[in-house]
């Protein structure tokens, strides 16, 4: 089996971490840079000082030696042109006058006059006794006393040793008219330049011609070459390279010095100063280390401002994220909010169908139960009245055939029968009459008591042939009632003829007839111990046209008409089981307002 795969790159990105680390190098890197070029710029500006300063010290003791020089040059040719000295030469009384001199030389400040003669022999020093090893001498200034010879100013140097001090010697010619007598010459002791140099702190030194030290303020450099120093007088590069080795000295390094030379065109000598920029050094190093606190404090300050920068934009993508998920569930949420709204609206709508279904069955039943009752009610009333009607039929017939027969006595009892019957229909009649009466028009205050003892008495009968005795229990006190007075009987009567009714095949017949005062209400209750109602009938007890009887035996109007007559008064008719077996009934009527009864 063979797989192929398809590699999917992301596009490359740089990433944050990747930019951090970028702008982290690029902030090194630019310090490092800023602290290198100010090291560079303070070394420049202090080296820039440092070497005004040493450029005019070194012009002041150039100028030291310079003058001093001078100051001899003229001297000798001075002295040697006096009228004394050549006569002391030319008549050679050295022992007796070497006070000239002396004076000569104690006056200029010259460290020795010496009177030569010809040959180049001291005849007189200023120096009162000749040491054996003194110099002097045509030996010691050769130069010098050839060119005096020659008639010039002769000029010769005496190295010095780092234990002495150079001299410079002037020498010039004696001569008396156009005979050459000897020689003058004037010996400087260059120590009193070397003092003044001393106070300089920095090195000097006087180069001659040929780069060896001369004079100098550090006294073991004497009669050294100036490429020869010693190697701690390191002197340094001051190029860019070189002040960048200065920046970053090495371990161990010499001290470095700035160099200058100034050059005494007479002598061909230089003059050179060593300037110890150690100072100039050490304060770049302050300047770079500033530098570098002031960078590393500004690199901080822009990496924090990074690193909030960074978390504000994580801070927003998160807020981004959530605002996103967030609207998501809104979306689903509505959208969930929506079927479920759709789903409402189908129930309403079949809730809606539901109900017109149910109100068009109801309206169904209704029709039909009125239709059932139309057919209860025919069926009871044709019965009712066709029974009575057969019999009035047969009546006739037999009083009729009893007349043709002249027995009209005997035909009498027929038609009393019949009057009984019509008698009997017109009952029916007035009892449906009852039943439509409007309700309301003869409304008075009633005795409950009066009423229920008409009502016995036209029960007596009945009762009597029932053959047991009714329970009552009545108040001490009468009740009265708004009513009518005849409905309420017929109400009673309805209820106790029910009860005769229901108990006339029990073996210990029981009926019971209470009336009581509940409150603004008077109760009236009749109890037997019949079969009682059927749960199922109970809703339908009131309903006319109701019975369980046999037709013929009941109309099924007695109950919806008593019910009727309650409701007329606003009162309330109720139907139900005794525990013990047995219905009972009870009726309430609102007890009648006793101003009322006063008024009236
Ligand atoms: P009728 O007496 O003509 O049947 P009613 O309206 O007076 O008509 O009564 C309706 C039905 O109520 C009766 O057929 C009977 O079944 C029931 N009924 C009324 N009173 C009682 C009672 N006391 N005990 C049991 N059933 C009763």
């Amino acid at each position: 089996m063979q797989y192929t795969g398809v590699m999917i790159r992301r596009p490359k990105r740089l990433t944050w971490r990747k930019l951090k680390i970028a702008i982290g190098a690029g902030l090194v890197l630019a310090s490092l840079t800023i602290v290198w070029l100010t090291g560079l710029a303070s070394l420049r500006i202090t080296l820039a000082e440092a070497e005004t300063r040493a450029a005019a010290n070194l012009a002041v003791q150039t100028a030291v030696l310079e003058r001093l020089l001078d100051k001899f040059r003229l001297l000798s040719p001075l002295l040697a042109r006096g009228p004394e000295i050549a006569r002391l030469v030319h008549e050679e009384r050295t022992d007796a006058e070497p006070g000239i001199a002396a004076i000569a030389a104690g006056m200029s400040g010259a460290e020795e006059i010496w009177l030569m003669d010809a040959s180049g022999r001291v005849i007189v020093s200023s120096q009162d006794s000749v040491p054996a090893n003194a110099i002097g001498g045509s030996q010691t200034i050769p130069n010098a006393f050839m060119q005096a010879t020659q008639g010039q100013l002769g000029r010769e140097l005496i190295p010095g040793t780092p234990g002495t001090p150079s001299n410079y010697v002037f020498a010039s010619p004696l001569r008396r008219g156009d005979n050459f007598l000897g020689v003058l010459a004037v010996r400087v002791n260059l120590d009193d330049v070397e003092q003044a140099w001393a106070l300089s702190k920095d090195p000097i030194l006087a180069l001659d011609g040929r780069n060896r030290v001369v004079v100098s303020n550090v006294p073991a450099l004497r009669g050294m070459t100036a490429d020869n120093l010693d190697p701690s007088w390191n002197v340094a590069d001051l190029s860019l390279a070189g002040r960048m080795q200065l920046l970053l000295p090495a371990a161990g390094a010499a001290r470095p010095y700035m160099q200058l030379t100034a050059s005494l065109p007479v002598l061909e000598w230089k003059v050179r100063t060593l300037v110890d920029i150690e100072d100039a050094r050490q304060q770049s190093g302050w300047a770079m280390l500033v530098a570098l606190l002031v960078c590393v404090i500004a690199a901080g300050g822009i990496w924090f401002l990074i690193a909030r920068r960074e978390d504000f934009v994580r801070e927003e993508r998160r807020n981004r994220a959530a605002a996103l998920r967030l609207e998501r569930r809104v979306q689903s949420r509505t959208a969930e909010l929506r079927r479920a709204n759709t789903h409402l609206e189908r129930e309403v709508g079949e809730r809606q169908q539901a109900e017109a279904n149910l109100r068009q069955t109801q309206a169904e039943l209704v029709q039909a139960a009125k239709l059932a009752t139309l057919g209860r009610m025919s069926a009871a009333l044709s019965h009712e009245y066709n029974q009575p009607l057969a019999a009035i039929r047969s009546d006739a017939e037999i009083a009729e055939m009893l007349i043709d027969r002249g027995r009209a006595v005997e035909a009498k009892g027929n038609l009393t029968r019949i009057g009984g019957m019509v008698q009997r229909m017109g009952e029916i009649a007035k009892t449906l009459k009852g039943f439509t009466r409007k309700s309301g028009t003869d409304i008075k205050p009633v005795s409950l008591r009066q009423v229920i003892d008409e009502a016995m008495l036209l029960l007596q009968p009945q009762i009597k042939q029932s053959g047991f005795a009714l329970s009552m229990e009545l108040p001490q006190e009468d009740i009265i009632v708004k009513g009518g007075r005849i409905r309420l009987e017929q109400v009673v009567i309805n209820l106790l003829s029910n009860a005769l009714d229901a108990v006339q095949s029990r073996p210990a017949p029981f009926i019971s007839l209470s009336l009581a005062r509940d409150g603004k209400e008077a109760v009236l209750e009749v109890a037997d111990n019949g079969p009682g109602i059927d749960e199922e009938v109970l809703p339908q007890i009131f309903d006319p046209f109701f019975t369980t009887k046999d037709v013929g035996a009941g109309l099924g109007l007695g109950l919806s008409i008593a019910y009727k007559i309650v409701h007329d008064f606003s009162g309330s008719l109720k139907a139900s089981n005794r525990a013990g077996g047995g219905a009972v009934f009870t009726m309430r009527l609102p007890v009648a307002d006793e101003n009322i009864l006063a008024a009236e």
